[in-house]
């Protein structure tokens, strides 16, 4: 299995130009201390779908979907809307499966998007189940969240507008979950700039990647809820190329309690005036709560902004200290 490279990301960066949001990289004065000489935030917030998503998903579909009949993927969230988005930009009927749990609001937020939403079976699994059932039966394509080069090479291109923006970035803070997003961005900023750091970030509560880091092989954990909702899920077994990239590209990963992504998210809002979901806050949270070891120049990417709006409001209602 050959990886993506540095090349892989350039063209998809070419190849993404006009159909993406290149989201802006901004200086954050309230998160750049003494520790840290100074704090950018890319803001994948900004990006059409609300998370950096949409990336590597319309990378993949540009490269492999001309001649698709439609796409199919299985996903409750981010996935799904840049999906659902991507396909309509191409004029191509798209299906999402979403098993009988997923809430209505996350199922009429896709369908609001023009995909067909199958609800089937009573979890992940049984809709990926679907997936494969249709890929077979339709002729659909399969569309994978993060094990999939054209999708990594998507995500990478956030190392490349960062690096681009600003080149005194010695640090990069990545939300971590399957690791297309980290994989990606730290394969790509490493390959241009060698000296960079990586840090990858997830939650306490099941955490794959970080689990398989430290078993030295894909593993997989029990789910649980978290604020971080979008870093939930396995990194797929067998897995092809994310698990590899990470165990090549991060230098270290970090893991937040739920207190601490609260944190990451109320922070983000009263001080970047900035409406950041959990997962996005990931690396917010970790200089908030000083666990990042590195000096220097740190880029945040803060990966996207879909949560529970009523969610939100409690967070930042609570009268806490931050
Ligand atoms: C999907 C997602 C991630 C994690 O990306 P992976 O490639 O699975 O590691 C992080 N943040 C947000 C907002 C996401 O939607």
């Amino acid at each position: 299995m050959t990886m993506p490279t540095l090349l892989d990301v350039i063209a998809a960066a070419e190849r993404l130009r006009g159909r993406i949001v290149r989201t802006p990289l901004v200086s954050s004065p309230s998160l750049s201390g003494t520790r840290t000489s100074s704090v950018f935030l890319k803001l994948e917030t900004h990006q059409t779908t609300g998370s950096f998503k949409l990336r590597g998903v319309s990378n993949m579909l540009l490269l492999s979907g001309q001649n698709a009949k439609g796409f199919v993927a299985a996903s409750t969230g981010n996935h799904a809307r840049a999906l659902a988005y991507a396909a309509q930009q191409m004029g191509k009927p798209c299906t999402v499966c979403m098993s009988k749990l997923v809430p209505e609001n996350k199922v009429q937020a896709v369908q609001a998007l023009g995909a067909n939403i199958k609800i089937v079976g009573a979890s992940q699994d049984d809709a990926q189940e679907e997936v494969d059932r249709l890929v077979l039966s339709e002729g659909l394509l399969a569309v994978p969240p993060f094990d999939d080069k054209r999708v990594i090479a998507g995500q990478g291109t956030i190392a490349l507008e960062i690096l681009a923006e600003n080149p005194h970035i010695d640090t990069l803070l990545v939300p971590l979950s399957g690791g297309g997003l980290a994989g990606g961005i730290a394969m790509a900023a490493k390959s241009i700039k060698p000296s960079v750091r990586v840090i990858g970030i997830s939650m306490a509560k099941g955490a794959a990647m970080v689990a398989s880091l430290q078993a030295g092989k894909p593993v997989t954990v029990t789910e649980e809820p978290s604020l971080a909702d979008s870093l939930g899920g396995g990194i797929g077994i067998p897995n092809h190329y994310t698990f590899d990239l990470c165990k090549t590209y991060l230098d270290d990963t970090l893991l937040l309690t739920e207190d601490e992504i609260a944190a990451g998210i109320r922070h983000a809002y009263r001080y970047e005036q900035e409406i950041v979901e959990g997962a996005g806050a990931v690396g917010i949270a970790a200089l908030l709560a000083d666990k990042v070891r590195s000096s220097g120049t740190v880029a945040v990417v803060v990966s996207g902004k879909n949560i529970d709006m009523a969610v939100h409001q409690a967070l930042i209602s609570e009268n806490q200290k931050i």
